[in-house]
């Protein structure tokens, strides 16, 4: 695939700054409703507390859905742990946890940071829970998170959208990077920077469960279609207001 030529100059983000005109304002709405249409409606997520959230957050990293879940009953069952009750966990040694999540990629870096991450909230908060952080605005929960090893935008954005906190925040994994870059809807920037990008581009209309289904619709069409090594533009319900799509697909029409 080529590569997708994106906005890289400094003027570029000044452009970013001014008020956004009214296709711009349009623009994920109407991809939201190009995705709804070809994928239908994401199934609805069950809410999570937070710190199951980010349990499952931390180790799902890099791994199948399936596999993520499966990882989390097989913790649940190797500790008689699970949700409001994580302390087995925590209380077990890194070999043991590496064990118990033995399934999903790069165990062996999890296992440490998921065990630092609970001992850290423990001696932070005084117990292992983070129902407290309800109480707390989007940003400061999100700073507090990314305190601990493996934590940062995504899996803070993960843990306030999609558990029980509900708030607005857009979690940028690799599959919606990869999206919106080749949509060029922003700069190729980090994930942090272009959560912030897109959140420019977010209705305000839109409430936290909107930008979970807007997440999940982008992240299905990143492992359908918009796949890492063989998009397939050719039948992308996107082509029309796709650059890098539509770029590649006359590229192979002259070769
Ligand atoms: S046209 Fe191709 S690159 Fe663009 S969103 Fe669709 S699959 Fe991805």
């Amino acid at each position: 695939m080529a590569t997708t030529e994106l906005f890289t100059d400094p003027a570029d983000l000044e452009k970013l700054r001014k008020p956004l005109t009214p296709e711009q304002a349009d623009k994920l709405p109407h991809i939201h409703r190009l995705l709804l249409g070809y994928y239908g409606q994401p199934k609805p997520r069950e809410l999570w507390d937070p710190l199951t959230q980010l349990i499952y957050s931390l180790l799902s990293s890099r791994t199948k859905t399936p596999v993520s879940h499966q990882v989390m009953r097989d913790l649940e069952r190797a500790f008689h742990a699970g949700p409001s009750n994580w302390e087995p966990v925590r209380d077990a040694s890194v070999a043991e946890i590496e064990r118990a999540i033995a399934i999903v990629t790069f165990p062996e870096q999890k296992a440490p940071q998921l065990k630092e991450t609970l001992m850290g909230i423990t001696a932070r908060y005084g117990s292992l829970t983070l129902d407290f952080l309800a109480k707390y605005r989007t940003d400061k929960i999100r700073q507090w998170l990314e305190q601990f090893p493996g934590v940062g935008s995504k899996t803070s954005g993960a843990v306030v959208n999609f558990s029980v906190l509900r708030r607005r925040a857009l979690c940028v994994d690799s599959h919606h990077l990869r999206v919106a870059q080749r949509l060029c809807l922003v700069p190729r920037a980090d994930a942090a920077t272009t959560e912030e990008r897109l959140m420019r581009l977010v209705p305000e209309t839109w409430d936290a469960a909107m930008l979970d289904e807007h997440h999940s619709l982008i992240k299905l069409h990143a492992q359908t279609l918009c796949t890492f090594a063989e998009p397939k533009c050719g039948i992308c319900p996107l082509l029309n207001i796709c650059p890098t799509g539509q770029r590649d697909v006359a590229t192979l029409k002259l070769t």
